[in-house]
């Protein structure tokens, strides 16, 4: 059904992400952000760090368990990236879906990046990979809630379920 895909890279979602930045002197992406302030990472649904990425749920998911994948460095393009950190992202994507296979048994994933404003890219200057669970039937949940509203509770939730998940099975990033 074209109906399920509509949706997944749309450029509305730039006012919400734009909405998440911080209004003050502190860095304007919230990606560096997150990433200077570790000691915020549950307030900020971060599930993992390792040396050089962030593993974050999306706080306006298409779907529940939409994540983002994105290396701790500010760049916009993935041709800036070092091998080192191409491989750590790669092994990031498929250790996300290990876990969001364990607690949501998705039927399928969107997996994939935006680059530049032109693509849909809501943050163009610091590149992230999009984990977007799917199940059959799942517009509902994106025309009813993704982008629309926050539900923090389920984000609370889901976030200490991965990151417990992410403890258990220790890290091979
Ligand atoms: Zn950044």
């Amino acid at each position: 059904m074209a109906e399920n895909n509509i949706n997944l890279w749309a450029p509305w979602r730039m006012s919400y992400i734009k909405s998440l930045q911080p209004q003050d002197n502190s860095p304007s992406c919230f990606l560096c952000q997150y990433w200077a302030t570790p000691e915020l990472d549950a307030e900020h649904y971060v599930v993992y760090r390792s040396t050089q990425s962030l593993v974050v749920l999306n706080l306006f998911p298409y779907t529940g368990g939409h994540v983002l994948v994105a290396p701790s460095r500010h760049v916009p393009q993935l041709t800036q990236l070092s091998n080192e950190e191409h491989i750590e992202l790669s092994c990031l994507i498929t250790q996300t879906q290990m876990v969001l296979d364990r607690l949501l048994h998705p039927e399928g994933y969107n997996i994939g990046m935006n680059i530049g404003r032109v693509a849909g890219a809501g943050l163009p200057d610091h590149i992230h990979y999009h984990l977007v669970p799917r199940w059959s039937g799942d517009t509902n949940f994106m025309s009813n809630v993704g982008g629309v509203r926050v539900i923090s509770n389920e984000l609370r939730e889901l976030h200490q379920q991965m990151s417990a998940a992410w403890s258990r099975s220790g890290s091979n990033s």
